[in-house]
């Protein structure tokens, strides 16, 4: 019989992109942060500092404030974006028709370890990264020399996307 070792738990980087353009963006950020922190088995290793951005798609919308997070986790990505969609939630996203309308609180998952996945609820490395300043710019503050699979160096792809919309927000 082959001997087993112990299983060993193995602790997943993960990236979260955060956006809000209702319901006082600057506090939706500063709660989501807090309930990010909260998340059971997993640990809030570092946040950005806040961006402010036109909207995607309808632009008859306020601004959006973006920032991210990276989190260290025990979890499966899967179960990750459940503890996402329970906190957005929880801050009054409401689903509404509208693609890319206003809304409160939004949590993409953009990237979790080396994971490639793509499938009826979840698709990561998240496929818009490449084209958003927005993700981009509070991404590589964190992560300077961030490789995403499939996707390339962070620094990469922030030259060839547009991020001359994207301000930081001066703040604490
Ligand atoms: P976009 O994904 O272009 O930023 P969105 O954030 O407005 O658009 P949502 O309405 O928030 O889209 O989510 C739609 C669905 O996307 C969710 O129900 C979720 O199952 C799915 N989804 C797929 N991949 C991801 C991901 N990486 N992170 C979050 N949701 C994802
Ligand atoms: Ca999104
Ligand atoms: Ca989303």
């Amino acid at each position: 019989p082959t001997a087993r070792w112990p299983e060993v738990r193995r602790m997943t980087l993960a990236y979260v992109g955060l956006g809000s353009n209702l319901g006082g963006p600057e506090q939706q950020l500063r709660d989501a942060f807090d309930a990010l922190a909260m998340i059971p088995s997993t640990r809030l290793l570092r946040r950005s500092s806040t961006y402010r951005s036109r909207p995607v798609g309808p632009k008859d919308q306020p601004d959006f404030l973006n920032a991210c997070a990276e989190l260290e986790t025990d979890l499966t990505a899967h179960a990750l974006l459940l503890e996402l969609q329970a906190i957005e939630t929880h801050q009054g996203r409401v689903r509404s028709e509208m693609r890319w309308g206003p809304r409160t609180l939004d949590l993409d998952l953009l990237m979790f370890g080396s994971s490639r996945i793509d499938d009826e609820t979840l698709v990561v490395p998240h496929p818009e990264i490449p084209n958003r300043g927005f993700v981009l710019v509070p991404l590589a503050e964190i992560v300077p020399d961030l490789r995403i699979p499939g996707m390339g160096h962070v620094q990469d792809l922030l030259e060839t996307v547009g991020t001359g919309d994207v301000a930081r927000v001066p703040g604490p």
